[in-house]
């Protein structure tokens, strides 16, 4: 009659979703704050595009439902090139790009993980991310 404790050996609590927390961030003069829904121990992309090879941010992809403004709205400023898909926003007052709509992710939300308050991150991962070669790099990312 052992079986009921074997299944619940097997079941493993560390799995996507368990563990996820609420990260607070925001831009550098504070007017824009956020927070978002992911993991303690976060993977990064590091992309070299024309865009992100400049402002060097750290990219954490998560679903619109994962991200939360809570304040900032009238802050923030939108700049557009290329096919004009991708938002990116930034704060109006101090120029930081805490997070936007990525032309890969419509649908989501692009943190800058440069930006989040560090309280509740436990690590790091950071995996290039080739966006010189974007049709490529895109397929890898699904
Ligand atoms: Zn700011």
């Amino acid at each position: 009659m052992s079986t009921r404790s074997e299944q619940r050996e097997q079941f493993s609590p560390g799995e996507d979703g368990d563990t996820s927390v609420w990260h607070q961030g925001g831009c550098h003069c504070g007017r824009v704050r956020f927070e978002v829904l992911a993991p303690p121990v976060l993977e990064v992309l590091d992309c070299n595009c024309s865009i992100c090879i400049k402002t060097g941010l750290w990219h954490l992809i998560v679903p619109k439902t994962h991200f939360r403004l809570l304040q900032g709205d009238d802050a923030l400023t939108e700049y557009q090139f290329g096919t004009g898909t991708a938002r990116h926003l930034f704060c109006a007052t101090c120029g930081i790009k805490s997070f936007y709509i990525p032309r890969s992710h419509p649908d989501g939300v692009d943190i800058n993980a440069r930006c989040l308050d560090q309280s509740q991150v436990q690590a790091l991962r950071i995996r290039p991310y080739d966006g010189q070669n974007w049709e490529q790099a895109r397929a890898g990312i699904e």
